[in-house]
């Protein structure tokens, strides 16, 4: 930490860094941030900064809520656009209790803990989420910006510069881009940054989502990692591809597999199958999500894994069959719109949990499971997703595994907020609802 410190305040006054954003989340995943004084800097890295938990939400009580943010000097870096006069840090940190203890309630902190189970079981869990999005004229609207479709290349597309932009930023920020496309919906668009460590990735989404935001604000529009906020088209997803590395070697791959898939992958997999129903409030967190996991759109539905069909819930991506590097897992579930700290530890909890309890997958499916009705899919034992957000959280409240990932403090502030949402949505009137009933009742 010390050489990280070191760096820290060497590169802020090298260039002129006045300001220091320090971030951290709460626990459905908003970023929060406060904003220190270069002079400051010093004393925050050594010391952390105060701030008061319980107006941040699932953090803490009235009663204990003076806490302390330390920053993670690895973090560090410049955001783009400076003024031309100075330039503006940011860091992302970690949430302490006065005493110096570790805060249970910080997502940060969470996905830590499940990461230091899997090192601790010989592995490094890589992630690679593709997070989908919309550009709209503003956000009491969802008149969209363009007509385009999958991979469009449009003329005089606004999007595209927006996107470009973007990549950019992110480039400035130290965020690997891989490429980016508009997709399959009007308006809705996708970067995909190069795969890291869960904790990277999670702190990389974070930048992600505001940097996207930021570009669209800066052209007067906004940009919304709403899961489905069109029921005509597909919504938007957040695919995470995963593997887990045994140092250098990846423990999913197998050359001699007809998938190229190791039994430890298998084991995996299978865990992701079986408790993916007691993890989906986590993914899929808002009654929003909801509307986008049904048949037709491109994502899933049923509780089914196979190599090419995009209906199932876990899709092996075979780009480059055999190829030991990439071989990995799809979760086509989760959302944009998660927390991704608590969405990475849920699926890793769950992955790994396969492998200890050494489950075997049912067989892939490889048919369209849109297509099976309801029989067929009973008698092949392929099971669903939750319904709606009322299902999934009732399955999270009683999951051992989910409290053991999530730990008890955000397990259960988790599902207290989730549960008031659910009762505010109960007593309001829908759209739907006077379009339907009004004329006819
Ligand atoms: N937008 C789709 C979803 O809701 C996914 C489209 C794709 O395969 O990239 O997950
Ligand atoms: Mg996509
Ligand atoms: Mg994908």
């Amino acid at each position: 930490r010390a050489e990280s410190v070191e760096y820290v305040l060497k590169t802020a006054k090298d260039h002129n860094v006045r300001f220091i954003r320090l971030w951290f989340t709460d626990i459905l995943g908003t970023l929060k941030s406060y904003s220190i004084a270069y002079n400051e800097l010093e004393r925050a890295l050594e010391d952390g900064m105060g701030l008061d938990g319980s107006s941040i939400e699932g953090y803490a009580r009235i009663d204990e809520s003076d806490m302390l943010a330390l920053p993670d000097p690895d973090t560090f870096r410049i955001m783009p656009w400076s003024n031309g006069e100075y330039q503006v840090g940011r860091m992302f940190c970690d949430i302490k209790h006065p005493s110096g203890e570790q805060f249970e309630g910080d997502p940060r902190y969470v996905l830590k803990r499940n990461l230091k189970k899997a090192a601790d079981m010989g592995f490094t869990f890589y992630v690679g989420p593709e997070l989908e999005y919309f550009y709209f004229k503003n956000d009491r609207s969802t008149e969209f910006l363009d007509e385009g479709g999958y991979f469009d290349l449009t003329p005089r597309d606004l999007a595209t510069d927006l996107r470009r932009e973007t990549i950019v930023a992110l480039q400035d920020m130290g965020i690997i881009v891989e490429y980016a496309h508009h997709e399959v919906a009007p308006s809705q668009h996708e970067i995909d940054i190069r795969y890291t460590d869960a904790l990277t990735m999670a702190d990389n989404v974070m930048t992600y989502r505001l940097l996207v935001k930021e570009v669209a604000l800066r052209h007067g529009l906004h940009a919304s990692f709403m899961p489905k906020p069109v029921g005509s088209v597909n919504g938007s997803g957040m695919h995470t591809h995963q593997s887990l590395f045994k140092g250098d070697k990846n423990a999913f791959f197998d050359a001699k597999d007809s998938y190229y898939l190791s039994t430890m992958a298998k084991q995996y997999i299978a865990g992701i199958l079986k408790y993916a129903p007691e993890f989906t409030a986590v993914t899929n967190q808002w009654i929003n999500s909801y509307k986008r996991l049904v048949p037709g759109f491109e994502a899933p539905v049923y509780l089914s894994w196979a190599r090419r069909n995009r209906a199932d819930l876990v899709r092996v991506p075979e780009y480059k069959p055999g190829h030991e590097k990439s071989t990995r897992i799809e979760l086509r579930s989760a959302d944009p719109g998660c927390n991704p700290y608590l969405a990475f530890s849920v699926m890793l909890a769950s992955g790994l949990k396969g492998i200890e309890e050494k489950l075997t997958p049912p067989a892939p499916i490889e048919e369209n499971v849109y297509e099976m009705n309801e029989a067929e899919r009973a008698k092949r034992g392929i099971g669903t997703l939750p319904g709606s957000l009322l299902e999934a959280l009732k399955l999270t409240e009683g999951s051992d595994l989910m409290r053991e990932a999530l730990g008890d403090h955000v397990h259960k502030a988790f599902i207290s907020n989730k549960k008031i949402e659910w009762t505010e949505y109960s007593a309001a009137v829908t759209d739907w609802e006077l379009k339907r009933y009004l004329p006819l009742l």
